[in-house]
């Protein structure tokens, strides 16, 4: 009777444990959307049989949700865009520590956490972006050089309101200080041609509208419209190329610090840093790989290569106020 007991006691040990720990399964909450992670997530299953739950939502919600499902939260990767997001998490303890050999190797040191808390997936490049009919590309030097004269009347910005250009500002502040990148801040305003817009697509299509010529924009949103439209009359400048490099920018995940399926988290994370899933992500979403060597999309090819800042992605969240307190303080809305 008692060993029937103990026999019991025991399967149900084991049951309980399944239901917090599979074997075969990982979850991820995603503020990635749905149609870019799905296809990736299924080559993932059928290679690993590892299946992949996940939902979707706005990154802050997603944030909040895990920190208050803390101990029960279902989330094992928490996936997001924006190095300014990932650190944040970071700080509120939403992530534990990996460490992974692969990781190590595929991402670079600069676009992952010294700690090993989250790991850049893909790379977002913000450089100038051009009217092909008004401007040419030698009139275009640094970020900077936007304050001239020249451009008067003449530069399109997304609000100062988008984690996006937090992120480039923070980046300025690390390379150049506070006060020089004021002056620049201030120069951008000054030469305005509308207010700031509320997306970087409608900034690429204020330019080809003639409502302004210039702009800076996250490369992949006219790579989207590139695609449908070949003949488009906007392309990208690298900005700084004989200085610090064009800002670059991630999208990143981490393994939840309550995660149940911790090895199967770190496997998904490896597998989408491999040469297989960093070439679907750069054809997919039209972003550039972390992996080196990872062909690009052939939309994008005729961009050519570039010089990225190399500092680490983590400043663009630790300069985050400092940057919303300096675009403020002169005008940037
Ligand atoms: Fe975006």
């Amino acid at each position: 009777m008692r060993n029937l007991l103990y026999g019991f006691i025991l399967i149900a040990l084991v049951i309980t444990n399944t239901t917090f720990a599979n074997a075969s399964e990982v979850t991820v909450y995603s503020a990635r959307q749905e149609h870019l992670i799905k296809p990736l997530f299924d080559k993932f299953t059928s290679e690993t049989g590892i299946e992949v739950r996940y939902i979707t939502g706005k990154a802050g919600a997603l944030f909040q949700r895990i920190a208050a499902e803390g101990k029960n939260t279902k989330a094992d990767v928490l996936m997001t865009v924006d190095a300014g997001n990932l650190w944040n998490a970071a700080e509120k303890g939403i992530f534990q520590e990996v460490s992974s050999q692969k990781l190590n190797d595929n991402v670079p040191a600069n676009l992952r956490d010294a700690d090993g808390r989250w790991y850049g997936l893909s790379v977002r490049a913000r450089p100038i972006v051009y009217s092909t009919e008004r401007v040419k590309p030698s009139e275009l030097s640094t970020y900077a050089a936007l304050t001239d004269e020249k451009w008067k009347d003449r530069i399109c910005l997304r609000t100062s309101k988008k984690i996006y250009n937090q992120s480039l500002v923070a980046m300025l502040i690390k390379q150049n200080g506070k006060e020089k990148t004021g002056e620049i801040i201030k120069g951008w305003v000054d030469n305005l041609a509308v207010a700031p817009l509320s997306s970087d697509t409608k900034v690429i299509e204020a330019i080809s509208a003639g409502s302004c010529d210039v702009g800076i924009v996250n490369t992949y949103y006219l790579g989207r419209i590139l695609k449908k439209d070949t003949d488009f009359p906007v392309s990208v400048f690298w900005p700084n190329q004989d200085e610090d490099g064009v800002h670059v920018n991630i999208s990143g995940a981490g393994v939840t610090k309550y995660a149940k399926n911790k090895d199967n988290a770190v496997k998904l994370l490896e597998w989408l840093t491999s040469e297989k899933a960093q070439t679907d992500i750069a054809d997919n979403n039209l972003e550039y790989p972390v992996l080196k060597e990872t062909p690009y999309s052939s939309v994008i090819t005729k961009w050519g290569d570039f010089k990225g800042n190399d500092i680490n992605v983590a400043w663009l969240g630790e300069l985050q106020t400092e940057a919303i307190i300096l675009m403020n303080k002169y005008d940037y809305k």
